[in-house]
C-alpha cells in the first residue's frame, strides 16, 4: 500500500553566507530560481502534498512567480518560517495535514533526485526515521574554542548530511513538540539544533538511518557553490 507523504520544502532562511541581497533559493540559475529545481522533482515524485515554508515577506512572491508559474499542483500551503531553520520546519509541520511520512528538504538544494527520494521512501518505511546523506571524503577534525584540534573521528564513520529528512508524522511532530516546549533550556545550553535528525535524536529513542544521497547533492549556501551549481545543471548525470 502506498504511503500517504507530504514534503516540507524550507525556504525561509536569509542566506547570510551568500554575501547577497536576495536569499540563495532565490537565486537564478539559469533562467530559473534554485527553489524551482527541488519543488520540480517533488511535483513530479510519489510525494502527494508539498508544503512550502518562507518568509513571511516572500508569501506572495512564491505563490505568484514561482508556485503558479510553474504549476506547483502539489504545494498545498505556503506558510511563513521563523528566525532559526527549526522554527520553520516546526511551521511546516504544523500546516501539514495527516500523513504518513514528512519528507523534510531545504529548498537551497536543487539537484535532489527521483532516485533519492526513493531510496530514502523505502529505508523510512524500514526504520521509521532516516537522513540522506555521504561518507565524508575529507578528515573531519573537531576544534577547541581556541582553534586547536582536539579530535579526529575515524573518517569511515563521518558522514556529511544533507536533506531530505524523512521520518513518520507523529514521530517528528512529537520531537519538534517537544523541542519547541524545551527551546529556551536549549538555548541557554548554547546547543543549536542545525538539523532534524538532531531533534528526534535529542527528544526520542528513536535511532535515525543514515541513507545514500549523492554528492552532487549540494546546498548553496556561499558565492562559489553557485559556479559549482552551474556546472551540474549543464553536464548532470541525474540518474543515481
Ligand atoms: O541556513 P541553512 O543553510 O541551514 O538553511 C538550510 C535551509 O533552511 C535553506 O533552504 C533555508 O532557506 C532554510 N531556512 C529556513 N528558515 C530559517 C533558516 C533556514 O527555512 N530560519
Amino acid at each position: 500500500m502506498k504511503m500517504k507523504c507530504t514534503a516540507i520544502v524550507l525556504a525561509a532562511g536569509k542566506g547570510k553566507r551568500m554575501n547577497s541581497d536576495v536569499p540563495k533559493q532565490y537565486l537564478f540559475l539559469e533562467d530559473k530560481p534554485v527553489l524551482y529545481y527541488s519543488l520540480q522533482v517533488f511535483q513530479d515524485s510519489f510525494i502527494d502534498e508539498i508544503v512550502l515554508v518562507t518568509s513571511e515577506s516572500d508569501v506572495e512572491y512564491c505563490r505568484n512567480k514561482i508556485v503558479e508559474k510553474y504549476g506547483f499542483d502539489k504545494v498545498h500551503s505556503i506558510v511563513a518560517g521563523g528566525k532559526e531553520r527549526y522554527h520553520s520546519v516546526f511551521a511546516g509541520i504544523m500546516a501539514a495535514g495527516e500523513c504518513d511520512y514528512i519528507f523534510i528538504h531545504d529548498g537551497a538544494r536543487p539537484f535532489v533526485t527521483a532516485q533519492i527520494l526513493q531510496r530514502a521512501y523505502e529505508c523510512v518505511i524500514q526504520h521509521g526515521a532516516c537522513v540522506v546523506g555521504m561518507p565524508s571524503k575529507d578528515t573531519v577534525k573537531l576544534a577547541n574554542e581556541d582553534g586547536f584540534a582536539s579530535l579526529t573521528p575515524d573518517r569511515d564513520l563521518v558522514w556529511m548530511i544533507q536533506t531530505p529528512q524523512v521520518f513518520s508524522f507523529s514521530l517528528i511532530k512529537r520531537a519538534y513538540m517537544s523541542l519547541i516546549e524545551e527551546e529556551e533550556a536549549l538555548v541557554s545550553r548554547g546547543i543549536k539544533i542545525t538539523d532534524d535528525a538532531m531533534v528526534v535524536e535529542t527528544f526520542t529513542d528513536k535511532k535515525v538511518k543514515l541513507v545514500e544521497g549523492r554528492y552532487e547533492n549540494i546546498k548553496i549556501t556561499t558565492p562559489e557553490d553557485l559556479k559549482i551549481a552551474v556546472t551540474f545543471l549543464g553536464k548532470d548525470d541525474n540518474s543515481r
